[in-house]
């Protein structure tokens, strides 16, 4: 998809001004199914281990080793307050975002996820992380099985951007994949984007987004708001969000792509 159509408008609330922002007619965050439907629910494929493997010429981010946890930081460049937990990297409870050492532009980045065994909360208050390319546009991790949220918001989604195509979620604390390739935005001198991001995604051997151009950012800015592009380098950071949720990630590498 390409050349989304961005609608901005401001409503008065309880005497404050809100901004809603529509993409091709959809409200971000839409709930209601009328308008925005929810993506169908599909059986994820089972675990190859094959295509988890790293290629040849991959920087191995993360193999579950105290030495590869050593590739990642705070965001502040200080020293993770996530834990390493049986090979897994552990989200804390306000211990901010972890991101890797390395930065990277066009990618293609492999990582498998889980959301915690015992499922608390309900919609975005249930197993939320995110995965961040650029260290900044993110890919939704959420516990979306039988867990409804806004679709532009459940697991898989470009947050408040895009929805996935279909929902392949794994239950509580199963091991997932995300398999991404990305393009990085460019822009020019004035700060522009001349060039959107691109997201091809599989999920679970489902393909979730399909060549997809970034409209903008996928950061909040508001209940049914979200931010634009920002100029930014070539390269970022791979980011992981701390949102409250014990969620676990293991077997995290990335193949550089030239452009
Ligand atoms: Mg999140």
């Amino acid at each position: 998809m390409s050349g989304s159509v961005i609608r901005k408008e401001v409503r008065e609330q309880n005497g404050r001004k809100v901004e809603y922002m529509f993409i091709n007619g959809v409200k971000v965050h839409e709930t209601d199914p009328e308008k925005q439907p929810q993506p169908p629910v599909v059986k994820p494929k089972s675990y190859d281990s094959e295509e988890a493997k790293p290629p040849a010429g991959a920087v191995v981010l993360f193999d579950g080793t105290k030495e590869t946890f050593e590739n990642w930081e705070a965001a502040d460049g200080g020293p993770t307050k996530w834990n390493l937990v049986n090979g897994a990297l552990e989200s804390v409870k306000g211990g901010g975002y972890i991101q890797s050492k390395n930065e990277f532009g066009s990618c293609r980045l492999y990582i498998e996820f889980a959301t915690p065994v015992v499922a608390k909360g309900k919609g975005q208050g249930r197993g939320n992380s995110g995965v961040f390319l650029m260290g900044q546009y993110e890919i939704q991790v959420l516990d979306s099985y039988n867990n409804i949220t806004y679709p532009d918001g459940q697991c898989g989604a470009l947050y408040g951007r895009a929805k996935p195509l279909v929902n392949a979620s794994r239950g509580p604390g199963e091991w997932q994949s995300y398999d991404i390739i990305f393009h990085r935005p460019q822009f020019d001198q004035e700060g522009k984007v001349t060039r959107k991001a691109k997201f091809f995604v599989i999920h679970n051997g489902h393909v979730i987004h399909d060549h997809l151009e970034l409209s903008g950012g996928t950061g909040w800015r508001g209940p049914h708001s979200i931010s634009e592009y920002k100029v930014h380098g070539d390269t970022g950071p791979i980011k992981m969000q701390d949102h409250g949720n014990p969620v676990r990630f293991r077997n995290i590498w990335v193949v550089p792509i030239q452009g």
